[in-house]
């Protein structure tokens, strides 16, 4: 199938877990994940009326969506991936939205960017619900500090994502995060990814973040 087929078939997707969950949010939004996608393959998306792309590395968007944005100034761009503090700069400058807050070095490195420039993206506290040792996020139970600090800094925190264990039932940790979401009054949920977003959606994900169901799968490095 075409990227254009793809996107439509995921938005129908979306639309019918929507409209089968119990207590979907108001709104779920495709972040529709670009990386390892030649300029060529996003802008097959954006031609089909895509606006919303997921990058999960700073040089890697840079290369790509400068020109795109200028282009097409209702485009919006979320980094997914790690950040680095040596990139805050670079990462504010490109993305409307960073999803990957997960520590209190990264606040206060987007606090100095903030005050210095201007620029703050919209920003995501990553949890790494499963707890696993590889994985970027912060830990559950450091979850609440991180936030406090955040808003200590008056940072534009507006939710929480996550990336579940591949060998975990998904469930659990949306559901969790959710809980979490709430308890701290964060209204913005980023979880589901292509073999998920499904489920995401029945415990209210307000983005699901989709690559390879629309774009192919990445060849694997
Ligand atoms: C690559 C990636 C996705 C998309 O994964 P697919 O399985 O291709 O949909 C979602 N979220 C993050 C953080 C990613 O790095």
């Amino acid at each position: 199938m075409s990227i254009p087929e793809n996107l439509a078939d995921i938005l129908a997707r979306i639309d019918a877990a929507r409209k089968a969950a119990i207590a979907p949010a108001p709104q779920t939004k495709l972040v529709a994940v670009s990386k390892t996608v030649s300029e060529a393959g996003i802008r097959e998306a954006i031609a089909a009326g895509q606006r919303l792309f997921g990058e999960n590395r700073v040089q890697e968007a840079q290369g790509k969506f400068p020109q795109l944005k200028a282009e097409f100034p209702d485009l919006t761009l979320h980094l997914i991936g790690p950040l680095q503090t040596n990139k805050v700069k670079d990462a504010a400058a490109l993305f409307d939205a960073i999803q990957t807050l997960d520590r209190t070095r990264l606040a206060d490195a987007l606090a100095a960017e903030r005050d210095k420039s201007g620029r703050c993206p919209q920003l995501f506290i990553q949890v790494n619900t499963g707890e696993e040792p590889q994985k970027a996020g912060v830990l559950p139970a450091e979850t609440e500090a991180l936030i406090a600090y955040a808003r200590k800094l008056e940072l534009p925190l507006i939710g929480l994502m996550c990336i579940p264990p591949v060998e975990d039932d998904v469930a659990p940790h949306f559901a969790f995060l959710a809980k979490l979401a709430k308890e701290n009054g964060l209204s913005e949920l980023s979880m589901g990814m292509s073999g998920d977003f499904e489920m995401a959606i029945r415990f209210g994900a307000t983005h699901v973040r989709v690559g390879s169901a629309i774009f192919g799968e990445r060849p694997k490095i």
